[in-house]
């Protein structure tokens, strides 16, 4: 099978590898669509993600497809299902995963990140990870079941309600989808801090009532000449000390932080305790990967509610899967599928 394989921080190649051998509790999937995602750059760039990894590597960790083939105790899926695949291998033996905290597994795995992924024709998967997804919902859209459902995560940690006003740091692939989950949370006010223009204008159709673009104007100024009174949740979807200190500043009394994006390791943003956290009596949060979302996630996508077709802006086939690793021009898009 034709796979794009990490041998080495920085360098990739499309090549032909051997697919792993099928087990018995095992799933051979026809991979149809596979996203790109940050944590698959900061692979490529030798740096750690959501997991270790060991090289060399077949990565992408979004993906959904066809079943071509079952191991012989397989008793749920049958060659020619449509399927999708949550990511992450979790034991359910350990401390964590009793307590119900699957997502700190002490034996976590992870296909396209400590195992090979979907960046690939084909892909060999455990039954328990793999799910059907219906027939409203495209293999396309079923390979975003994954970021949606760490964004559903996010969104359940984020304390929104009705009527409160949302702030969005970031209008990538992730915070056009935070966009729409916190607009059905019910936030009655949705500010969409975006450089580009064409994102930010992504944002306005599907609902950010403000927009501010930060490199021409004040952020906190822009929210007052708004009359906003109330900031309640701020949602940081950019992954950089810079904006997380931004959504700190701008987060009101009483309002929660949630830093969704990933920073490099070793990153250091300032808080000033006094300030920006005793004072505001501030809840700053975070959400580590997609604990048992995801089948809400199919479910959410499948009813329809989610706008993807704005969110997805390229496929890109997987013989010219490189170059969205090496040109700099595709992190200004949204979210890339790699089509095998
Ligand atoms: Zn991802
Ligand atoms: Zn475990």
């Amino acid at each position: 099978m034709k796979a794009l394989l990490l041998t080495d921080a920085g360098s990739l190649e499309v090549t032909s590898a051997q697919c792993k051998e099928l087990q018995v509790d095992e799933v051979l999937i026809d991979v149809a669509a596979c996203g790109v995602c940050g944590t698959d750059l900061h692979l490529f760039h030798g740096e750690e993600g959501a997991g270790k990894s060991t090289l060399p590597l077949i990565m992408g960790h979004e993906f959904s497809g066809t079943v071509l083939k079952t191991g012989s105790e397989v008793k749920d899926f049958k060659p020619g299902d449509r399927v999708t695949v949550d990511p992450n291998l979790m034991c359910g033996e350990c401390h964590q995963c009793r307590r119900g905290k699957v997502q700190f597994c002490d034996h976590a795995e992870a296909y396209g990140v400590s195992m090979d992924g979907g960046f690939s024709e084909q892909c060999v998967v455990r039954q328990k990870v793999v799910y059907h997804i219906p027939n409203t919902l495209s293999l396309e859209h079923a390979a975003l079941v994954e970021p949606v459902a760490c964004c559903l995560h996010g969104i359940d940690r984020a304390n929104i309600k009705p009527g409160d006003t949302v702030a969005i740091i970031g209008a990538g692939s992730i915070g056009l989808i935070m966009l729409q989950l916190a607009k059905y949370s019910g936030a009655a006010r949705i500010i969409v801090i975006e450089p580009v223009p064409e994102k930010r204008k992504v944002a306005r159709e599907l609902g950010a009532s403000h927009l501010i673009d930060p490199l021409s104007q004040d952020v906190k100024k822009a929210i007052s000449d708004a009359e906003i009174v109330s900031v309640d949740t701020v949602i940081e979807c950019v992954g950089n000390p810079a904006t997380m200190e931004q959504a700190v500043d701008i987060a009101s009394r009483g309002a929660t932080v949630l830093l969704f994006g990933l920073t490099p390791p070793n990153s250091l943003m300032s808080i000033k305790p006094l300030e920006e956290v005793f004072r505001k009596e501030l809840i700053i949060t975070s959400s580590f990967i997609n604990p048992l979302v995801t089948q809400r996630s199919i479910d959410l996508l499948a009813s329809g509610k989610i706008n993807l077709d704005t969110v997805i802006t390229d496929r890109v086939p997987l013989d010219d899967a490189i170059k969205v690793f090496t040109d700099d021009g595709y992190r200004k898009r949204g979210k890339i599928l790699i089509i095998p």
